[in-house]
């Protein structure tokens, strides 16, 4: 089943006008695990702004359909109620709302949509204490303001609890391997892989082919100036990290 279908995707800043986007495809089915890789400044942050509707960009041609609907006729809350998890290269902070409460009535909202049950808080706090054991977080961070002084690495791993308790039928992941130290990239690796299943899909957003040691991508992507110049198996991976992406971009040239 096909749940992400991006074709010929051009996207811009809204207001200056750069392209950023220029001609971006991919396709992403049930089951599977994508990774997309490339260089600083190759769009793949705009990318997943994109996709959860960030309106500093505009989309100039091309489509985006999420299980056969149009998801750009969406906001951006409908897309997370439809199913679409993003984390972002900087997670947001929101002071004075607890990180519990955030996660409880975004996954209530999620629930009502798909016509799940809703939880009280009661029944919730079983549900997440059991979820915060998939990233090895301590229940303290419950009761924090969401990302408010969290470090680095924690707020990665809070975006990996986000996504054990919202259980999207797809993940979008932007670098949330980068600035980790081994264990904390061990601990997030294991919740990607824990979560993931044959109903939905995860695209990882990396750099470094690190977090791919411990999350085995289906297909690799390379994206350079807006788009996808080579696709292959987990070995492209382990090519970029030893070759760089020049040859990625001669290799074309030649063909
Ligand atoms: P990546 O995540 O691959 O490093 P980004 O998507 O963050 O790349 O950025 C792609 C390019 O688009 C960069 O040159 C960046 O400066 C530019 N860009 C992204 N957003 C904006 C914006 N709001 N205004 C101007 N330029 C932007
Ligand atoms: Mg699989
Ligand atoms: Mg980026």
């Amino acid at each position: 089943m096909t749940l992400l279908k991006i074709e010929n995707l051009h996207a811009k800043v809204a207001e200056t006008g750069p392209k950023i986007l220029k001609g971006f495809s991919l396709t992403v089915n049930a089951g599977e695990v994508h990774a997309i890789m490339g260089p600083n400044g190759s769009g793949k942050s705009t990318l997943t702004k994109i996709v959860a509707g960030h309106p500093a960009y505009e989309v100039t041609d091309g489509t985006v359909e999420f299980e056969g609907n149009d998801l750009l006729e969406l906001e951006a809350d409908e897309r997370a109620r439809a199913g679409v998890f993003l984390a972002f290269q900087y997670p947001i902070e929101v002071p004075g709302v607890s990180n519990s409460s955030f996660l409880r009535e975004s996954y209530n909202a999620i629930c009502k949509e798909q016509g799940k049950e809703e939880l009280d808080p009661l029944e919730f706090d079983d549900y997440v204490r059991e979820r915060l054991k998939t990233v090895d977080m301590d229940p303290k961070f419950l009761d924090r303001s969401v990302n408010v002084g969290f470090s680095g690495g924690e707020k990665k791993r809070n975006e990996i609890l986000q996504m054990a308790v919202l259980n999207p039928k797809l993940a979008l992941l932007d670098e949330t391997d980068s600035g980790l130290d081994i264990d904390a990239l061990r601990t997030v690796a294991a919740g990607i892989n824990t979560l993931q299943n044959e109903g939905n899909a995860v695209v990882l957003i990396t750099h470094y082919q690190r977090l791919l040691n411990y999350v085995e991508p289906d297909f690799v992507h390379v994206m350079v100036d807006g788009k996808i110049v080579k696709s292959g198996g987990r070995e492209l991976a382990l090519e970029l990290e030893e070759r760089g992406y020049e040859w990625v971009l001669d290799d074309k040239g030649a063909a």
